[in-house]
C-alpha cells in the first residue's frame, strides 16, 4: 500500500514539474513513507528521520516530510522530537506534501488525485482499490490510522490498470487491508472483487493479476470461483489467519473461528489443489499460553502453507489490546516461538519445493540482468534462470534446484545444462 501511495505523490509531484532523483543527497524535498504496524517499523522511520534532522542542522537546505501510518490526528509528540520536519501527513493526504512545494496551486483533492496515476520502473505494479479497514482486531493500529473501508469506483481502478498496461506493466496486484471487502461500502454501485477480476481480464497488456490481503471472512465462494475461472488470476491466497488458538483469536477479535478459516482453505484447495496458500501468524500475544502456542504449530503442521510471515506481538499506543491486555509474554518467548514456527515452516517449504524438482513452470520475467533473470510462477514464487531480452516475457522454466526460499531452473527448450 505504502509503495502505491508513494508512486501516486510523485505522480502527483511531477504534475507539477518536480522530478524523482535517484538518491536523497541533493533532493529538494525528502518524504518518509512511514509504517506503524509494528513497533520495529517505526523505530525505522525514528533512525531515518534522526540522520535527517542532522543533515538539515549541518545547513543542507531542503523539505522534509512524514506520511504514512505513523501520521495520526496528533502528532504533537512527534513533533516536538522532530521539530524539522517540515509537513505530517496521514496515509493519503497528498495535498499537504504538494502544497509545502507548490505555492500558488489550486489542488482539490477531489479533482486531482483520482486521475493521477504513477508510472512504476519494472513490470509489476501495487493498485490500491480499497482503503482503510473495518475490522476491529484488539491488537492493529492500521485502522486508527487509516480509517474506515473506503472502495475505489471500479471505472477509475480499470482506468488505472490501463494506464498502466500502457506503460508496460505486465503483472498488477491489487490491494487492501482486506481486498475481498471490494465495493462493500459502495452505495451506488454493486460490485465486488470478482467483477474486478473479470474486468481486468479483457486488458491486453496486463498478463497476471494478484491480489492481497484476504480476511478470511470477507472471502466469499463468488471470489475463490473467480480466481479459479479467470486466467489472468494467479492462484496464489495470502490469508492471514493470526493464531491457530481458538481463544486468542477471540482475544484478537478476529471475528471468525479456526473452522470457518479451515473451511475456506479447504475449498480453496478442493477447486485449485495446487493453489498456494500463505499466512501470518503474531505469536506472544498477551496470555499466549504454551498450548495456545501448539494450536498454532498444529494448524502449520496440517496446513502446510507456502508461505508465513511471523511476527512477535508489538503493542500499538491507541489499540484495545495496548489499553487493556497485559504485554506479558517476555521477550525472550516471542523470539523462542518465532523461531521454533521459523524452522517447521522452513522444514514444510524444503518438503513441498523438493517436489518441483523437474516441473516446468510459467514464470514472468521481472529482472534481467547481464542475462541473469529472476520472476515468479503463478504461485508466487521466486524463480532464478538465465536469459536475454526476455523482460516482461512469460516463460516456461525447467526446475533443478531448489531452497526453501526459491528456484533454479533453465528456461525449457534452451540449450543451456543444469550442472547441479
Ligand atoms: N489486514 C490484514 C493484515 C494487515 S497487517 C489482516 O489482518 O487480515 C499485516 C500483518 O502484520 C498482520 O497480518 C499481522 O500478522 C501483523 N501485525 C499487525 N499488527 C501487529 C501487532 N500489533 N504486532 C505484531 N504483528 C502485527
Amino acid at each position: 500500500m505504502n509503495e502505491a501511495d508513494s508512486l501516486k505523490l510523485s505522480a502527483g509531484l511531477s504534475k507539477f514539474g518536480l522530478q524523482q532523483v535517484a538518491t536523497d543527497e541533493n533532493a529538494d524535498l525528502v518524504v518518509i513513507n512511514t509504517c506503524a504496524v509494528r513497533q520495529h517499523a517505526e523505530e525505522r522511520a525514528f533512525g531515518q528521520l534522526g540522520n535527517l534532522t542532522k543533515r538539515k542542522k549541518d545547513g543542507h537546505n531542503f523539505k522534509l516530510a512524514v506520511m504514512g501510518c505513523m501520521v495520526s490526528n496528533n502528532n504533537k509528540d512527534l513533533q516536538k522530537r522532530f521539530p524539522m520536519v517540515d509537513v505530517w501527513a496521514k496515509p493519503q493526504e497528498f495535498d499537504p506534501i504538494i502544497e509545502l512545494m507548490i505555492e500558488e496551486s489550486d489542488i482539490s483533492s477531489g479533482e486531482f488525485w483520482p486521475e493521477t496515476f504513477g508510472t512504476p520502473k519494472g513490470i509489476t505494479a501495487f493498485v490500491p482499490i480499497i482503503h482503510g479497514c473495518n475490522k476491529i482486531c484488539t491488537y492493529c493500529i492500521v485502522p486508527l490510522r487509516r480509517g474506515r473501508e473506503i472502495s475505489r469506483e471500479p471505472l477509475e481502478i480499470l482506468h488505472e490498470v490501463k494506464h498502466l498496461a500502457k506503460a508496460g506493466v505486465k503483472e498488477v496486484t491489487l490491494v487492501g487491508q482486506t481486498v475481498e471487502a471490494y465495493g462493500k461500502d459502495l452505495d451506488t454501485i454493486q460490485t465486488d472483487l470478482a467483477d474486478i477480476f473479470e474486468e481486468i481480464e479483457t486488458i491486453d497488456g496486463i498478463n497476471r493479476v494478484r491480489f492481497l490481503t484476504s480476511y478470511p471472512v470477507d472471502m466469499t465462494k463468488k471470489i475463490i470461483d473467480a480466481v479459479s475461472n479467470c486466467k489472468k488470476v494467479c492462484e496464489h491466497f495470502l490469508i492471514p489467519v493470526q493464531s491457530g488458538s481458538e481463544s486468542m483469536l477471540k482475544k484478537m477479535r478476529r471475528g471468525y473461528s479456526i473452522l470457518e478459516f479451515k473451511k475456506r482453505v479447504n475449498y480453496i484447495r478442493e477447486v485449485m489443489p495446487t493453489a498456494a496458500i500463505s499466512t501470518d501468524i503474531i505469536v506472544g500475544f498477551p496470555g499466549e499460553t504454551t498450548k495456545e502456542f501448539e494450536d498454532t504449530i498444529a494448524l502449520i503442521e496440517e496446513y502446510k502453507f507456502d508461505k508465513i510471515h511471523i511476527a512477535a506481538y508489538s503493542p500499538r499506543p491507541g489499540t484495545y489490546a495496548y489499553r487493556k491486555l497485559e504485554d506479558d509474554i517476555p521477550l525472550e518467548i516471542k523470539k523462542e516461538r518465532l523461531q521454533i514456527l521459523e524452522a517447521i515452516q522452513k522444514k514444510i517449504s524444503i518438503e513441498k519445493n523438493t517436489k518441483l524438482i523437474d516441473s516446468t513452470f510459467k514464470v514472468l520475467v521481472e529482472k534481467e540482468e547481464s542475462g541473469k533473470c529472476t520472476g515468479r510462477t503463478s504461485s508466487n514464487q521466486l524463480v532464478h534462470f538465465n536469459g536475454e531480452n526476455i523482460l516482461g516475457d512469460i516463460v516456461d522454466v525447467h526446475i533443478h534446484e531448489v531452497s526453501p526460499w526459491s528456484l533454479k531452473g533453465i528456461i525449457a527448450n534452451s540449450n543451456e545444462i543444469a550442472i547441479i
